[in-house]
């Protein structure tokens, strides 16, 4: 119930950009595939996340929060390949 009612408020409530300060932005549900850096991350497998973005129409900035369920998968993914505790 709780997570509903948030969904709708969110949904009626406009974010100001944080690089222009523009109101005209928009969310849009996604699907970022998140690759490890440098050339050892080609070898590296890659982790899905389905994040809610925020999308500025004035200056095309788009910034997005990863889910505690998608943090955990990157942290873990993470660990895996670098061995790091
Ligand atoms: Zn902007």
């Amino acid at each position: 119930m709780t997570e509903t009612r948030n969904k709708t408020h969110r949904a009626n409530t406009s974010i100001l950009c944080r690089r222009c300060n523009s109101n005209q932005t928009t969310r849009l549900g996604a699907e970022v595939n998140i690759h490890f850096a440098g050339l050892a991350g080609l070898d590296r497998p890659t982790v899905l996340v389905f994040p809610e973005l925020v999308v500025c129409l004035q200056c095309r900035f788009v910034e997005f929060t990863l889910s505690e369920r998608d943090l955990t998968l990157l942290a873990t993914a993470n660990t895996l390949n670098t061995g790091a505790a």
